[in-house]
């Protein structure tokens, strides 16, 4: 099966449910297994909530953009911020790194989205904003590398 979508959200902690969600929504006919799903939907809401606390600083006037495509088996999910960029995505990277540790931040989501899915990447540049792009193949379970 082969099929797209795109969306644009404003940048409020309101949205990240209503991400998770359609995303999870749209990938139904794959026929994904519930922790599939529930991967997935922990990957969205991660990289959306980095989107709104980090890229746009909870200032709540940012747009957030997410992108979905199906190929086959796989699920390719892109989300979109043009907010302040990562200076340094190595840093970003490692578990427990977080430049927000005041405010309940772990510094875990990178560490789940990395975990969850099958394939990750980040881009970012500074003050431009940052895209997360992130594959899932679905009916993988039980294959072990
Ligand atoms: P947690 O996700 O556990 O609440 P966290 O958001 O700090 O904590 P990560 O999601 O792993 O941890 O992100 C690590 C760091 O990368 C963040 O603290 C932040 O500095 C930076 N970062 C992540 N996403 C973005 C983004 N969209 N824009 C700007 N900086 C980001
Ligand atoms: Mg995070």
């Amino acid at each position: 099966m082969e099929n797209y979508f795109e969306l644009k959200l404003k940048s409020i902690s309101e949205n990240e449910k209503f991400a998770r969600n359609t995303v999870a929504g749209f990938l139904v006919p794959l026929d994904p297994t519930l922790s599939e799903i529930d991967d997935i939907k922990t990957a969205v809401s991660e990289a959306v909530t980095n989107c709104i606390v980090h890229g746009y600083e909870d200032v709540e006037n940012g747009e957030i953009i997410i992108k979905v495509g199906i190929d086959g088996k796989r699920a390719t999910i892109t989300i979109i911020d043009n907010g302040v960029g990562i200076k340094d995505i190595e840093k970003a990277l490692v578990p427990f790194y977080t430049t927000k540790p005041d405010s309940d931040r772990s510094g875990m989501g990178f560490t789940l989205m990395q975990s969850f899915m099958d394939e990750f990447e980040v881009y970012s540049e500074e003050n431009k904003g940052t895209t997360i792009v992130m594959t899932k193949i679905i009916g993988n379970e039980g294959v072990h590398d």
